[in-house]
């Protein structure tokens, strides 16, 4: 008995429905089933979705949104160099340690502002 074959979404080819990684679901509407993946085709997709790509300018946008945010805190921009050294080297995901860094620098960054603020409204007065 001949498998039935379901048409690849990424590259088209018709593929043995027990070869899928993944099976599309059936659209009515067109009479077939869509998003079926062939396997190089699947590898494919999930390398894409597993590998974060970050550049410098990840951290250049970063900034800016703090910048439009109103929000006295700026990332160092890293080099291209040293994001490659450090993806190799951390496992993703991100762990919840560096996230909680990042906030207290914020909140120390925040504070400190906040002080020379106040200092500044007492030599003022
Ligand atoms: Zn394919």
């Amino acid at each position: 008995m001949k498998m039935w074959e379901t048409k690849c979404s990424g590259c088209g080819k018709m593929t043995p429905a027990n070869q899928c990684p993944q099976l599309g679901c059936y659209v009515p509407t067109e009479g077939k089933y869509e998003n079926s993946l062939c396997k190089p085709c699947w590898l494919k997709s999930t390398k894409m979705i597993n590998k974060v790509v970050i550049t410098p300018q990840t951290y250049i946008d970063m900034n800016k949104e703090f910048e439009e945010d109103d929000i006295p805190f700026r990332i160092s921009i890293p080099t291209q160099e040293a994001i490659d050294k450090w993806q190799s080297q951390t496992p993703p995901p991100i762990g919840v340690v560096h996230e909680h860094d990042m906030v207290a620098e914020m909140w120390a960054e925040h504070n400190r502002i906040e002080e020379e603020r106040k200092l500044q409204l007492e030599l003022d007065l």
